[in-house]
């Protein structure tokens, strides 16, 4: 049988209780032992001492018989095995068996005699008990006089009795053993009564503990056990209680947290769904189910997911589950944002955002996928998209579109700027609306176009770009044939005029830049009115777009305020003193000095003339009034101007303004007038020379010999000044016929009282051939350089 938890006090209460009685009843037994053979030694005390006169008269009177008569009778008793009286010489005078009388103590029980020797302070009646080797007997002496002894030291006999006490021993068997069987049972009775009685109240408590919970578990919420107090159950009667009501608390708590997760599910944007490891729906909210174009939650509850996997991507997603599962696969998966397709119950496939989470729900692991409906976002991306990398109105790519596409291709080819000029006279002619049905033509002719990995796309107006792969050969092959057939445009056959400039492109290239290369070939085309198709001179577009930067550049440094004269004298042809000084105007950019002879003209093509005249009136003025300031003798100053602009009145404006702002006495300053064969305003720009001349200005016509102009034109304009040009001073001096014509010149500005100045004069001999035939004025690296400022400053400074 196996013992149960509660039954180990009941068992250790019997094991005590037991040992308690053992205990007892040795300790008792003990007792009534010692009683009883304390009894039985009182009645032999009594007894011997009752017959000890008698004895101690027979041994005073040295009554032998009698005493042998005495120890015989006493014998006769059952109880008493033997007696003996014995001197104290240890003799054995009488005794119960005849047969040892006369026989020595020693002979006959030496282990008496030791005791009896070993006896002190012995008294006359006095009783001893001696130890027996057999069991349950007694031995008892009792101290006799000596025969006929009664002296002041008298000797003892002693009468030695042995008794059989097991009478006595068996009587107090009985009475214990009786004891033994009445108290066992009466404390199993105890036992068995305290037993049964703990039993029947731990039976009711436990009763009363188990229907309780038991009517709890069954449903009702209000089952407490009642709580007897002063009881070893009342604590735990009362931490039921206390459990129960804590149930009930989080039982409230969830479910009002159930509630509002339900509401909260059931009421958010994102539809929700769960799944368990083998993907089946194990929950989903409202949104999800109208979501995906169900009724009700029931048609998808407990469905393989699958059923909202679109069909292409059911294989994938059944491997995706499976491998999602799966430790190492799981963090590319959960928590992720993925842009997937979801099915409607209709089959239609639609755009979805998910994010899948993952928890557990006790041992089973659950997916949850967070999804939003992206219907309307992916359309507004795409009429975003459209919007910014398509061409409105033929649909083509537009120039961002075009770019994106160029990107995520490698391949070599062509790039083409196709301009249909036709599109510029409908619109003049027929209105916009015409003109936009021919773009749409156009766009349309030229998605046809039959090139190689050809992108289109529409620029503006009737200008498209263009790559293909094919090479300028097929190009040429192919193109004008294909452009030049006839549309159907306006209900009647049009055939297109157009201008088209091809340049080859490689991936690396720069589109913006090859872009402009296209735009300048074809406008340069354009302009000389060339051919309809243009391959790009690669150099020469390189060379525009250089000069482009430059004269962006140029902008900037006239802005800054960065370009600075350096000064070359003029001097008397007679003297060689200097008369005057040329301010030359320099550039030094990024650390580069750029010539005049280059940067003047782009200034010119770029329309930074006026700007740069202004800084150089400016400036000579500012240089002018520095030098008076400072005390210099300052030589007339002349500057140089293009004629172009001398037409115009802010020209004219700007120099008077400065000349008076620097208060600048105006025969210091002098004007060379370059490209005076471009004169167009002829009348305007002799009224502006004329309002210098009044003013003190003087002009000068410079570079004379270089253009085609009529001397006698140039010198009916007010001008005071020829500056002859060197090339015309080389020619002078090489031939007879130069010779003339050049002597020629010098009498007639002579005779107009003109001043000459010859320019670039490097020899001693063309000094002197000059000086001798009559010219005014020598500049040139012969007689000084152009100079620094600084070293210019130092030659005014200089006595002459
Ligand atoms: P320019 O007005 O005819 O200036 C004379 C040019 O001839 C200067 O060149 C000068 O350095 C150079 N020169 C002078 N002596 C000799 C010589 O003995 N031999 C040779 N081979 N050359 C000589 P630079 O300074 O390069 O100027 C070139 C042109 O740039 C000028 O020709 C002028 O037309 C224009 N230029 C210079 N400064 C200005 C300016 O401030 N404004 C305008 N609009 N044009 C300027
Ligand atoms: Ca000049
Ligand atoms: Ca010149």
């Amino acid at each position: 049988m196996k013992l149960r938890f509660s039954q180990v006090p009941m068992v250790v209460t019997s094991v005590i209780l037991l040992l308690g009685m053992l205990l007892f009843y040795w300790l008792h037994s003990g007792h009534t032992s010692r009683h009883l053979e304390q009894q039985s030694n009182d009645a032999v005390t009594r007894y011997l001492l009752e017959q000890l006169p008698t004895l101690q008269n027979a041994m005073m009177q040295h009554n032998l018989a009698f005493l042998q008569d005495w120890v015989a009778l006493k014998a006769e008793r059952d109880d008493v095995e033997q007696v003996l009286i014995f001197n104290h010489d240890y003799k054995i005078i009488a005794a119960s068996q005849i047969a040892l009388e006369q026989e020595f103590l020693a002979q006959h029980d030496i282990a008496l005699m030791r005791q009896v020797q070993a006896l002190t302070d012995v008294r006359q009646g006095q009783l001893y008990f001696v130890d027996q080797a057999v069991p349950q007997h007694i031995g008892v002496l009792m101290a006799l006089p000596d025969f006929g002894r009664a002296d002041a030291n008298p000797r003892h006999a002693f009468l030695y009795l042995l008794i059989d006490s097991s009478a006595t021993y068996r009587l107090v068997n009985e009475i214990l053993l009786s004891d033994f069987v009445l108290y066992v049972s009466s404390l199993l009775l105890c036992a068995l009564v305290i037993f049964l009685l703990t039993r029947q109240s731990l039976h009711r408590r436990l009763h009363n503990l188990t229907a309780t919970i038991r009517s709890y578990a069954s449903g009702d919420s209000n089952a407490r056990v009642h709580v007897s107090y002063n009881s070893e159950f009342s604590a735990l009667e009362g931490l039921l209680n206390a459990t129960f009501d804590a149930l009930e608390q989080q039982k409230l708590i969830s479910q009002r947290e159930q509630l509002f997760t339900s509401q909260v599910v059931d009421s958010t944007t994102d539809g929700i769904i769960s799944i368990d490891t083998s993907g089946k729906i194990i929950m989903i909210n409202d949104r999800a189910v109208t979501m995906f174009g169900y009724a009700q939650k029931a048609d998808l509850l407990l469905q393989d997911l699958q059923i909202l996997v679109p069909t292409t991507f059911r294989a994938a997603h059944g491997s995706h589950l499976f491998q999602t599962n799966k430790e190492s696969y799981r963090h590319g998966v959960i928590n992720q944002l993925r842009h997937i397709e979801g099915l409607k119950r209709s089959g239609d496939t639609f755009p979805i955002e998910i994010t899948i989470a993952e928890n557990m729900r006790g041992q089973q692991r659950i997916y949850t996928a967070f999804v939003k409906d992206n219907s309307e976002q992916f359309a507004y991306r795409r009429s975003i998209e459209k919007l910014a990398y398509y061409d409105e109105l033929t649909g083509l790519l537009n120039l961002t579109g075009f770019k994106r596409q160029l990107g995520q291709d490698n391949s070599n080819g062509q790039l083409l700027l196709v301009n249909i000029d036709s599109i510029r006279t409908v619109n003049d002619s027929l209105g916009f609306a015409a003109g936009d049905e021919l773009i749409k033509a156009c766009a349309s002719l030229l998605a046809q176009l039959p090139l190689h990995q050809s992108i289109v796309c529409r620029l503006s107006g009737g200008e498209f770009l263009l790559r293909c792969t094919d090479s300028p050969l097929v190009l040429r092959q192919q193109l004008p044939a294909f452009l030049s057939q006839e549309i159907a445009f306006d209900r009647r056959r049009y055939q297109l005029s157009y201008c088209c400039s091809f340049v080859s492109f490689m991936p690396m290239d720069d589109l913006d830049d090859k872009h402009r290369q296209l735009e300048l070939a074809m406008r340069q085309a354009k302009q000389k009115g060339r051919a309809s198709l243009i391959e790009v001179d690669v150099q020469w577009t390189e060379q525009i777009q250089r000069n482009a930067l430059l004269s962006h550049q140029l902008e900037e440094a006239i802005r800054q305020n960065e370009l600075f004269f350096v000064f070359q004298p003029k001097f008397n042809a007679q003297t060689c003193q200097p008369a005057s000084a040329e301010a030359l105007i320099r550039w030094i950019n990024r650390g580069q000095f750029v010539s005049p002879a280059m940067f003047i003209p782009l200034a010119e093509q770029s329309h930074l003339m006026p700007a740069l005249d202004r800084l150089v009136i400016d400036r000579a003025c500012r240089t002018i009034r520095q030098w008076l300031d400072r005390g210099l003798t300052v030589l007339p100053i002349s500057i140089n101007l293009s004629a172009k602009y001398l037409c115009e009145e802010k020209t004219i404006a700007t120099i008077f303004e400065k000349v008076g702002e620097f208060d600048i006495p105006p025969h210091l300053l002098e004007i060379e007038v370059t490209e005076y064969s471009f004169i167009n305003e002829f009348e305007l720009t002799t009224a502006n020379m004329l309002r210098l001349q009044k003013a003190g200005i003087s002009i000068a016509i410079d570079d004379y010999g270089t253009g085609h102009s009529n001397l006698e034109a140039v010198l009916s304009l007010p001008v005071q000044h020829l500056k002859i040009d060197q090339s015309f001073i080389r020619v002078g001096m090489s031939s007879d016929k130069g010779r003339a014509i050049l002597e020629n010149i010098l009498q007639l500005a002579q005779s107009l009282h003109i001043i000459t100045t010859a320019e670039g004069v490097e020899t001693q001999e063309q000094l002197d051939y000059l000086a001798t035939a009559g010219c005014d004025y020598i500049q040139g690296y012969l007689l000084s350089k152009p100079l620094p400022q600084a070293e210019f400053e130092h030659l005014l400074g200089q006595p002459r």
